[in-house]
Formats: C-alpha cells, sequence, structure tokens
C-alpha cells in the first residue's frame, strides 16, 4: 500500500470534543490519530465557570492541555496540520492536508468547531477586550458573571433581540444596538419594550474597549455609550466544509445535523461538538466527543463482525 499515514480512526479537531472521542477511542483500544490546526475555541477562554467539576473555573487553555495530556497518556497520537480534504477511499477515508501529507483511517470523526462572526477590531484589540472581560460571545456561558451590568448588545435582529431577553435574567440594564441598521419587527419592538430593553437606533461607528468597560459610539450620537460588557450577537460559520465535501446535507445555518451517521449514507463518518447543531458548550462538546467515539468503536467491531454492542 501507499506511505500515507494510517490510523483506525482520525479526529478532525483537538476541541473538547476531538480530545474526549480520542481520549475514549484510546480506552477502547482503538489506533487514533488527532489532527488538528491549533484553533480550537476553548483556547480564547479567559476563564470558564460552568465547567462541570472546576468550581474556581479553569482557563481554557489549561482545560485543553489537560485533555491533551489525558488523550495522550492512554496512546491517542495528537498532530497538527489542517485538513484540507476529505474523501472516501475503498471502505475508508483518505484526509489530505494544507501540508500536502495524507492519512487514510477506516473511520472519521468530525469535531472541527465553528468561527465566531466577530466585531470589526484589531485582531490583539479583539483578544485584550476578550481578556478584560468587556468583550463577551457566549451569554449562556457568561450571563452570570454579568449580574445587574450594564450589558450592551450588538445586533438589533431577532438574534439579538432573543440574546437581549436571555440576558435580561441577569440585568435590568440592556441595551441592543444595530451593528448597520435596526431589523425588528413591531412585535418584537413591543416586546423589547415590554422587558424595559432600550433599542438604539444608530448604526455602530467604533468600539472602544477599555479595561473595565467598553465604549460605543453610534451614529447620531455625540457621545460614546459605556457598559461594563458588550455581547455581539453576530451569528457563526460552523467549520463544515469537508462533511459537505463528502454530499452531507447540511442545516440552514451551516452546522452537521444531529444523528447524521445515521442518515448520512456515509458509513464510518460521525461527528461531533460545536459542528453539530445543538448548544454551544464544552459540556455538550464533550458528551458528543464520547458518544461519536462509542458509536465509531461499535461500528469498527460491526465491521469485524462483533455484533454484540455495548449501548454505553
Ligand atoms: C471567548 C469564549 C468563551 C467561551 N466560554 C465558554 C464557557 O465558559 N463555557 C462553555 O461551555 N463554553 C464556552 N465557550 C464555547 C466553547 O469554547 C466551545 O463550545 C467548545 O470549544 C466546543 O468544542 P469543540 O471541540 O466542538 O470545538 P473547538 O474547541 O472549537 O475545537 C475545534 C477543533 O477543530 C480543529 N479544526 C477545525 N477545522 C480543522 C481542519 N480543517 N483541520 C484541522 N483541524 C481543524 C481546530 O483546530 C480545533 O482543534 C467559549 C468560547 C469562546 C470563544
Amino acid at each position: 500500500m501507499s506511505s500515507r499515514t494510517q490510523a483506525e480512526v482520525i479526529v478532525i479537531g483537538a476541541g473538547p470534543s476531538g480530545l474526549t472521542a480520542a481520549l475514549y477511542l484510546a480506552r477502547y483500544r482503538r489506533d487514533v490519530l488527532v489532527i488538528h490546526d491549533g484553533n480550537s475555541r476553548a483556547l480564547r477562554i479567559p476563564k470558564t465557570h460552568n465547567a462541570p467539576g472546576f468550581p474556581e473555573g479553569i482557563t481554557g487553555p489549561d482545560l485543553i492541555e489537560r485533555m491533551t495530556r489525558h488523550a495522550a497518556e492512554f496512546g491517542a497520537r495528537i498532530e497538527e496540520d489542517e485538513v484540507t480534504g476529505l474523501e472516501r477511499a475503498g471502505q475508508g477515508f483518505l484526509l489530505t492536508a494544507s501540508s500536502e501529507r495524507q492519512w487514510e483511517s477506516r473511520a472519521v470523526i468530525l469535531a472541527s468547531g465553528i468561527f465566531l462572526n466577530q466585531v470589526d477590531l484589531p485582531h490583539d484589540l479583539h483578544e485584550q477586550a476578550i481578556e478584560w472581560g468587556v468583550l463577551r460571545y457566549c451569554p449562556v456561558c457568561d450571563g452570570y458573571e454579568h449580574s445587574d451590568a450594564r450589558i450592551g448588545i450588538i445586533g438589533c435582529d431577532s438574534d439579538g433581540a432573543a440574546e437581549a431577553l436571555f440576558l435580561r435574567q441577569y440585568s435590568e440594564d440592556i441595551t441592543l444596538m444595530p451593528l448597520s441598521h435596526p431589523e425588528l419587527s413591531a412585535e418584537q419592538q413591543a416586546e423589547m419594550e415590554e422587558a424595559g430593553i432600550v433599542v438604539e437606533m444608530g448604526a455602530l461607528t467604533a468600539l472602544e474597549p477599555r479595561e473595565d468597560r467598553m465604549d460605543v459610539r453610534l451614529e447620531g450620537r455625540d457621545a460614546s455609550l459605556s457598559f461594563d460588557v458588550i455581547y455581539p450577537a453576530l451569528g457563526s460559520r460552523p467549520r463544515a466544509e469537508l462533511a459537505a465535501g463528502l454530499g452531507i446535507a447540511l442545516k440552514e445555518e451551516g452546522c452537521v445535523p444531529a444523528g447524521s451517521e445515521k442518515d448520512s449514507g456515509i458509513p464510518g463518518f460521525f461527528a461531533a461538538g460545536d459542528v453539530v447543531e445543538g448548544l454551544d458548550q464544552i459540556s455538550v462538546a464533550m458528551g458528543h466527543g464520547a458518544l461519536a467515539a462509542t458509536k465509531a468503536h461499535n461500528w469498527l467491531r460491526e465491521q469485524d463482525r462483533h455484533t454484540l454492542q455495548t449501548q454505553g
């Protein structure tokens, strides 16, 4: 056969979902290779307070370092590269990277996450604002920490309105601002009013992060508005192009449908974590990873004629 590297299962992604899958597969005594391009969203978390088992919180890089060590401890191989091609090859898969390396595997777990649609700030300042805690993208993760804070939401459409209502649970001081122009229906506008949420009409012209606040400039206002934290509600882009390339029909928002391993018609393909439709959270990603690994393991056993399955 060719000189391509082989593995029984290749996991694309070394975030919470991919590393959980790798740990489970390694402990099922499978030959598992993780390939990642260093872009786990978890690496950007200054400190998470809702990862179960860490009551004092844990930084994203610390969590990923522990999970990497844990999977490697049981034999998972972990390599850095960007997978640019994923195709069927015989009964298995052929993966190609931007470095032109190639790998073959019997099964694949896509755990590639999403890219956030971000506000327009220079990269370093953007990351600094996250570090200072004045820019946040995940109300589910961080809403609790902003109880009674002055909260601004960017994105005056149905997503922004939904986020504003969600955050209203934590604070009475909520302002919804458009990126370019407001797109609320009369009904949504009334709902905002009823909930005591201020709706600004002027387009966003500048964001000025400070250590303790975010100053926001809006068209038609001379003075800037100050918030303790800003939540952009601008959506995301799932990193699902490799699944689409295999012929998997993506959801409207671009993510891989849940249960795609059954419906995709592509035996041996599994997906886990944020790239799959559902709640984008560490604990969910870990659960997906465990499930995908167990399904992949059982699928391989079935191929090898071991028909009695562990449900897990
Ligand atoms: C600032 C911030 C704060 C957050 N806070 C919290 C929190 O407090 N609590 C919480 O539960 N969640 C939080 N999240 C969300 C959390 O980070 C994600 O839900 C979680 O990381 C999803 O895990 P995942 O494994 O699905 O994807 P990711 O962690 O994003 O990992 C995706 C992996 O796929 C790899 N990859 C993708 N495409 C390719 C390719 N083509 N080739 C090679 N590798 C590829 C990437 O390199 C990466 O290793 C936060 C996110 C951000 C950005």
